[in-house]
């Protein structure tokens, strides 16, 4: 099944302002995004999706809301402040930096003797570009290379020996990439007026953090027995050696969170593994087909030190299968990090005995899924002779619900009468008023942005109070009453009640 191209997506969102590069007119900095109209009311839309069903949903989670600088000793106690780095490698030519994880590398063989090296970026066609780069050299050394597939390494495992022959991706010198060191990934912040070391914290990397610390707090207040999960959304910040992919890997991003708390002896296995099926079934509950997701389940060597178990829900984008989300077993570990380094017990009493509970953690990114579901949703097809783009957006997520045209602007009664039903079913949804240009084309703006509604206000309408309901998808229109447009609209958005 082929889907859109990054490029088709972006220049969508591009030209119908979804997001921009922050402060673009200064030349905006790497990793970061400003949304615009439609791309804050899509966020808005998934972020209630996922705490409608996640927590209101749910009697068993409760909401927080905590603070995006926290006390630098919640970062020592997570072991972030040490450990949250990722590798990297400088070329020390162009100055252009690489996550080490993501560069790769294979000796180009001819005659059964190696000639030289190629490196290459991580990505789907990353075979393909090795070979041609390997096909170049031999050209220009006027020799035939090995029929043997090429065996790409990734550059973290490459010996000193070879790094000094290990081309820069950046200006091809062998030689100019630094071995591999740690890059720390969190962004520092200074609070206070006297800026020294005490002065010293981060933005948050993970909202998890600030939920861990607060467990006792929600204890005592907020009446819940083991099972009981906290969610959280929020704005995380990591300082993403090579922020790529437009909104995939950014500096700044959105998390939902949910940290799970169960007895120690429970089968977490068992209570992990429905959580995995219950988050897949969310995906398509927004739209998102099964088709387009993939589960990765981590080898326990690739475990975080402190993790039982993870399962990455992955989504099909067009620059790769990339993780979406992460569904973690996390166990005790950060409350008794947080325990130990605070001096205040975080053990819940379940009437009989004290304990620290184990933690299941669906960690999603809103930004990622603000992708997927426009690369999943984005479609070009032919209508009435003439060919669209067309967001299929599930009418949840879509960030307007219905496109409102009076049939001509200089007929005051049908301006009128669809001026009054756009403000009526404004109280319940974001809608558009529209009356320029003919017909088709408005329906064609409405079409390409996802609208899953255009409702046309005709001559009709004033004599019967009836208007004709298009939808996005057929293109299917009926006639219906106005009083009838509410309940009509809510059932397609909300489902039936
Ligand atoms: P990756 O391996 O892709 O860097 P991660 O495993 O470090 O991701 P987690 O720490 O598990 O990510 O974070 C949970 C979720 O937060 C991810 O599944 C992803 O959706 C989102 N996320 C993490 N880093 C970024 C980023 N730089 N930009 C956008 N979203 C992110």
């Amino acid at each position: 099944m082929a889907g859109p191209t990054i490029d088709d997506v972006l220049s969508l969102c591009r030209r119908r302002g979804f997001f921009f590069p922050s402060a673009e007119i200064y030349g905006s900095i790497a990793g970061f995004y400003d949304h615009g109209p439609l791309g804050c009311e899509l966020r808005r839309n998934i972020r209630d999706a996922w705490w409608r069903d996640m927590v209101q949903g749910r009697p068993d989670v409760v909401g927080m809301d905590c603070s995006i600088v926290t006390h630098p000793q919640v970062w020592h106690a997570s072991g972030h402040a040490t450990n949250f780095s990722d590798p990297m490698v400088d070329c020390r030519e162009s100055k252009m930096r690489y996550r080490a994880d993501q560069l790769f590398f294979c000796p180009v063989r001819s005659q059964g003797r190696t000639i030289a090296m190629v490196s290459v970026l991580e990505g789907p066609a990353m075979e393909e570009e090795a070979r041609d780069k390997a096909r170049a050299i031999c050209g220009r050394m006027g020799l035939v290379a090995d029929g043997e597939p090429l065996r790409l390494r990734p550059i973290l495992d490459a010996t000193a020996e070879e790094l000094e022959k290990i081309p820069s991706p950046a200006t091809g010198t062998p030689g100019a990439l630094t071995a591999p060191r740690d890059f720390h990934l969190m962004l520092e912040t200074r609070v206070g007026a006297v800026a020294d070391a005490a002065s010293l914290t981060y933005l948050r990397p993970e909202t998890a953090q600030g939920i861990f610390v607060n467990f006792g707090h929600v204890v005592d207040t907020a009446r819940q027995k083991i099972p009981f999960g906290i969610a959280q959304i929020g704005r995380s910040f990591r300082n993403e050696i090579t922020p790529r992919n437009s909104l995939f890997r950014s500096r700044e991003f959105e998390q939902m969170e949910l940290e799970y708390f169960i007895a120690p002896d429970a089968d977490w296995r068992a209570i992990h593994g429905q959580w995995v099926r219950d988050r897949l079934a969310w995906y398509s509950s927004i739209g998102v087909g099964q088709e387009w997701l993939s589960l990765e389940e981590h080898a326990p060597e690739k475990l975080a030190h402190y993790a039982l178990a993870c399962t990455d829900i992955a989504f099909r984008y067009p620059f790769g299968i990339q993780e979406i989300e992460g569904i973690a077993v996390r166990g005790n570990f950060d409350l008794a990090q947080h325990q130990n380094f605070s001096g205040k017990s975080l053990e819940y009493f379940d009437g009989e005995r004290r304990y620290l509970p184990l933690a299941i953690e669906p960690s999603a990114g809103l930004d990622r899924i603000f992708l997927a579901l426009l690369c999943s949703a984005y479609a070009e097809d032919e209508l009435g002779g003439g060919r669209r783009t067309v967001l299929r957006l599930h009418p949840r997520l879509a960030p307007i619900k219905a496109g409102v045209f009076p049939l001509v602007k200089n007929q005051p009664k049908l301006v009128m009468l669809a001026e009054s039903i756009a403000k009526r079913l404004s109280r319940h949804w974001n809608v558009a008023l529209d009356s320029s240009g003919a017909i088709g084309r408005r329906y064609r703006r409405m079409d390409e942005v996802g609208t899953p509604f255009a409702i046309t206000v005709d001559f009709q309408s004033i004599d019967d109070g009836t208007v004709t309901l298009r939808e996005r998808d057929s293109a299917e229109q009926v006639r219906i009453a106005v009083e009838e447009l509410v309940p009509c609209l809510r059932e397609s958005i909300n489902g039936p009640d």
